[in-house]
C-alpha cells in the first residue's frame, strides 16, 4: 500500500495563529472565553475544554478575556464588547482582517459589494457587516440575477466583487463569469479574489492527488467549510472518496482493498489526527 500525504495538508497559518496563542494564553490565565468554536475540528475544541477555555455565542456572556477566532467577527461585536469593557484577544486571521478593510473602503467609496461565500458561515456574517447597507451575499450562481436587480436599484455606479477566504475557486470563477456577463455595462467592476493562498494551493493539490490515487481520504471536521471544499472536489477526481473527522470513522476493511491512497487535512485538522490515520493503515497493511 502506497500512502500519499498533501504537502499542504493540515493546520494553515490562521488556524495555527490561533490555537498557538489560545494555548499560550490559557498557560497564563483560567477566566478565558472563546466567542464561538475557536476551529472547525472536535478533537481541538476537547483539548482546549479540558484546559478550562469556556465556549460563548455571544459576548454578552463574557466574564473575562474573550478570545475571537481566525473567522473573524462583525463590527457590532467589537463595539459591544468595548460598552462592556471586555478585553478582547483578537485572533481574526490576517487575510480576513484585510477583506473587512477592502469591504469598508470601498463602502465608502459607494460601492456596491457583493460578497461571494457561504450566507450562515461566520467569516461572512463578520466581512458582511463592513460591507455596508448596499451590499450582498451570493452563496450559489442561481442568485447573481437577483442580486444584479438589487445593484440595479441602488443606482450606484461601481461595483465590488469580494470572495470568502476558503471558497471553491472554481465555483469563484464560474459567478465571477455570470456576474460579468449580466452586470450592465455602465457599471464598472472591480474583482478582487479574496480566497486565501494557503486555501488554494490545499484545492489544487487535492485535485492533483485524488486524480493519482485509488482511494482518497479528506481529513477534517464535518462543519469545516474548506475541509467540505476538499472533499467535493476529490469526489469529482476520484471513483473512491472518503470524509472522516478521525481514524475510527475508518472502514478497515474497505480501505485494505486500495494499493494507492492520498491523504489530504482540511484547515482547522491537527497533525495528530492525519497520523492516527496513516499508522492505522500501515497496521492494516502489514495484517
Ligand atoms: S484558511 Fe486562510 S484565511 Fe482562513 S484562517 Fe486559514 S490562512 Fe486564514
Amino acid at each position: 500500500m502506497e500512502i500519499s500525504v498533501g504537502k499542504t495538508s493540515g493546520f494553515c497559518y490562521g488556524v495555527k495563529n490561533a490555537v498557538d496563542k489560545t494555548n499560550d494564553v490559557l498557560e497564563r490565565d483560567k477566566n478565558i472565553y472563546c466567542l464561538g468554536e475557536l476551529v472547525h475540528n472536535k478533537t481541538i475544541i476537547n483539548k482546549l475544554k479540558e484546559k478550562g477555555l469556556k465556549f460563548i455565542d455571544n459576548i454578552e456572556q463574557a466574564n473575562g478575556t474573550t478570545i475571537i477566532r481566525a473567522h473573524g467577527i462583525e463590527k457590532s461585536v467589537y463595539e459591544k464588547a468595548k460598552k462592556m469593557n471586555v478585553k478582547l484577544i483578537d485572533l481574526t486571521c490576517p487575510s480576513v482582517l484585510k477583506i473587512h478593510e477592502i469591504a469598508e473602503k470601498y463602502a465608502l467609496e459607494n460601492y456596491y459589494i457583493f460578497l461571494i461565500g457561504k450566507k450562515e458561515h461566520p467569516e461572512i456574517i463578520g466581512t458582511y457587516s463592513f460591507c455596508g447597507k448596499n451590499s450582498n451575499v451570493i452563496s450559489e450562481i442561481e442568485e447573481v440575477e437577483d442580486s444584479i436587480e438589487k445593484l440595479k436599484k441602488s443606482n450606484l455606479n461601481k461595483l465590488l466583487v469580494i470572495v470568502q477566504t476558503t471558497y471553491s475557486t472554481k465555483i469563484f470563477d464560474e459567478i465571477i463569469k455570470e456576474i460579468k456577463e449580466k452586470t450592465p455595462k455602465n457599471i464598472l467592476i472591480e474583482i478582487k479574489n479574496t480566497i486565501c493562498k494557503a486555501t488554494e494551493l490545499r484545492q489544487e493539490e487535492t485535485k492533483k492527488l485524488s486524480k493519482e490515487v485509488d482511494l482518497m481520504i479528506i481529513i477534517g471536521g464535518k462543519n469545516s467549510s474548506n475541509t467540505n471544499k476538499l472533499y467535493e472536489i476529490a469526489q469529482k477526481n476520484c471513483k473512491n472518496a472518503i470524509f472522516i473527522e478521525n481514524k475510527e470513522e475508518i472502514d478497515k476493511e474497505k480501505v485494505s482493498k486500495y494499493n494507492k491512497i492520498g491523504i489530504m487535512a482540511g484547515a482547522s485538522t491537527p497533525q495528530e489526527s492525519v497520523d492516527e490515520v496513516i499508522k492505522l493503515l500501515e497496521k492494516e497493511e502489514k495484517i
